[in-house]
């Protein structure tokens, strides 16, 4: 379940939100609009920690082939001392 950022639009937070809170919430649900304590209007924060590394394939892969490229390289490494000796 994916973990959404808001902020209270508004200058005035609720004490219980303090301007800024976590949720979260099931894909599909409606984005949110209010806090659900204070009824005032808010907004997704766009967070960067959490969402882009899952959702974007363009750092996924640059991961995937950093790990790739240092394990392939010590394995063929390996291997091939062992059966070419
Ligand atoms: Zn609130």
């Amino acid at each position: 379940m994916p973990i959404y950022e808001y902020e209270v639009v508004e200058g005035e937070s609720c004490k219980a939100c303090g301007g800024r809170f976590e949720l979260r919430r099931p894909l599909g649900r409606p984005e949110l609009t209010a806090c659900p304590l204070c009824k005032k209007a808010v907004r997704r924060v766009l967070s960067a920690p959490n969402t882009p590394r899952v959702a974007k394939p363009l750092s996924l892969s640059e991961a995937k082939n950093a790990g790739f490229s240092v394990l392939k390289r010590r394995d063929t490494g390996v291997y091939e001392n062992l059966t070419g000796s």
